[in-house]
């Protein structure tokens, strides 16, 4: 079997009066993610990792964040919309792993809940999507609160791969 390998990095900042939204779940906290669309980083991550094992570009080339189709985006939309772009041209998703840097709010309670929008989303079975969290440890811009971070990585089975 042949298999492509992606790479996804995203962060945006916090703000008051922005919802927070991670791989599709909104959680309760005191400030949410800033961006052009929703701003869910995790979710972004992942779609660039994808588009990176696909030989695609990255989200920016797929959803300008100039364009006002993409204001307040569900980004989970737009991970469907990639999905689609990648079973058209031949890939199957394997395995997308991700983790949050984030100092709060913690996510260990909301993990499972998050795999399962995410495995919906990229229309794969739960186990063949891993979320993981860790923090800042008080360093950087995630460490003071003013951010949070992901990382993800995909793994496509390749057209025609045996
Ligand atoms: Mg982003």
């Amino acid at each position: 079997m042949s298999t492509a390998t992606g790479i996804g990095y995203d962060a945006h900042q916090l703000a008051e009066g922005r919802r927070l939204v991670l791989g599709g779940v909104e959680l309760a906290h005191d400030r949410g993610l800033l961006g052009h669309s929703d701003a869910d980083v995790l979710t972004h991550a992942i779609i660039d990792a994808l588009l990176g094992a696909a030989g695609l570009g990255d989200i920016g080339q797929h959803f300008p964040d100039t364009d006002e189709r993409f204001r307040d985006a569900d980004s989970m939309v737009l991970l469907r919309t990639v999905c689609t772009v990648l079973d058209g041209a031949g890939f199957t998703i394997e395995h997308v792993d991700a983790t949050v840097v984030a100092e709060a709010p913690k996510l260990a309670p909301h993990r499972d809940a998050i795999r399962a929008s995410l495995a919906r989303g990229l229309d794969v079975p739960p186990g063949h999507v891993n979320v993981k969290a860790t923090r800042g440890e008080g360093m950087g811009f995630i460490g003071r609160g003013e951010g949070i971070a992901a990382l993800a990585i995909a793994t496509l089975r390749r057209p025609g791969g045996a």
